[in-house]
């Protein structure tokens, strides 16, 4: 769809109420016309869900005060949980485009290197803390210049919509390999995200206030209005041939930093955003322990144990889970769905070449 998405605002409002127009339940140009819906039809099972875009570049915020807090608290101790730029600006760091999958494509638990407890040198070993995270990501259009930042009461006309995001982490490659550059191999072996983009037109009747901010950010960071939108969040799991159990519930409108203020801190300095990229949320974790976005923050650093409905139990994921997260709108009978990004881990990979 990036050519389509290029086009720009206009293009993309006008193709969707011409959809909506054909589809209105009271309009009998297509629904009583069956030879016409024998073409433009399919059943689902007649699709295979692919990538929406091919996604040139991928950078994954870090927006959730709660998640940033959780997470900082486990590392350094509640009084500085977060880092004193946190709440200046929203932070990211970039991922890699290549193994951005959509739903239903498998994954393998990645090897990497860790440093096992009370030992100095590390080891290569297949990761034994795999996460989810629970997260949201937009995708743009072609939005400026090279050297050129938006504005940010024009952010949202370069952001053409929203998908489900599953952005897989290892938590024991990422703390040995983390210290000074970020992220690297821990998070780069698999974000899995819906196929279906909901455009922001969808999202409007959703709005709904961010977060106070305090301190206030700098002026070009300033929004005014409802800067965030009232997204229902669920993440679920199901072992091998068992049971489903609900692992967690949240909102997007927990988030501290708003996509505008993402898009337009991402081109402060003149970076250029092009039509597909993917910009994640960053874990979206509410301010209780059953809305955490994680298993790192819902088990405490692998401290608790969860209970699941089969009566296994687990601290991070296992070989042969499925991670589910589903999403959807709805305010005065009115639902919007995001549909739903599952992923199986698989076990290692195993080589087939002799
Ligand atoms: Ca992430």
């Amino acid at each position: 769809m990036n050519d389509f998405i290029s086009d720009g605002k206009k293009t993309w409002r006008l193709v969707r109420n011409r959809i909506s127009e054909i589809f209105e339940e009271n309009n009998k140009a297509l629904r009583d016309n069956d030879s016409h819906k024998k073409i433009v039809l399919f059943t689902m099972d007649e699709v295979e869900m692919q990538l929406p875009v091919q996604i040139g570049d991928y950078t994954d915020f870090f927006s959730s005060k709660e998640h940033a807090s959780n997470v900082g608290t486990m590392l350094r101790g509640a009084d500085k949980a977060l880092l004193p730029n946190w709440l200046h600006m929203p932070v990211a760091y970039h991922g890699r485009s290549s193994s951005v999958i959509p739903s239903g494509t498998p994954i393998h638990r990645p090897q990497g290197q860790t440093l096992l407890k009370g030992t100095e040198t590390p080891i290569l070993e297949p990761s034994k803390y795999i996460d989810f995270e629970l997260e949201m990501a937009f995708i743009t259009t072609d939005a400026n210049l090279l050297g050129e930042p938006i504005p940010i009461n024009e952010a949202e006309e370069y952001i053409f919509g929203m998908v489900l995001s599953n952005d897989w982490s290892a938590r024991d490659i990422q703390k040995w390999e983390s210290d000074p550059l970020g992220p690297f191999l821990a998070k780069n072996f698999a974000s899995s995200i819906s196929p279906w983009i909901v455009t922001m037109d969808a999202l409007e009747p959703f709005r709904i206030e961010s977060p106070k901010q305090n301190p206030k950010p700098l002026p070009y960071l300033k929004q005014e209005g409802k800067c965030s939108f009232d997204i229902n969040l669920q993440a679920t799991i199901i072992p091998e041939n068992s049971v489903t159990t609900t692992l967690t519930t949240t909102n997007f409108k927990h988030l501290y930093w708003s996509i505008a203020q993402q898009l337009t801190h991402h081109t402060i300095n003149g970076c250029s955003v092009k039509s597909g990229d993917l910009m994640g949320s960053g874990t979206i974790s509410g301010s209780t322990p059953d809305s955490y976005g994680s298993m790192l923050e819902l088990t405490w650093g692998g401290k608790n144990s969860i209970i699941l409905n089969d009566g296994t139990s687990r601290k991070f994921i296992e070989d042969n889970d499925t991670v589910t997260i589903t999403g959807f709108c709805e305010k005065n009978n009115l639902r919007i769905g995001f549909g739903e990004v599952h992923t199986k881990l698989l076990p290692v990979f195993q080589s087939k070449k002799k």
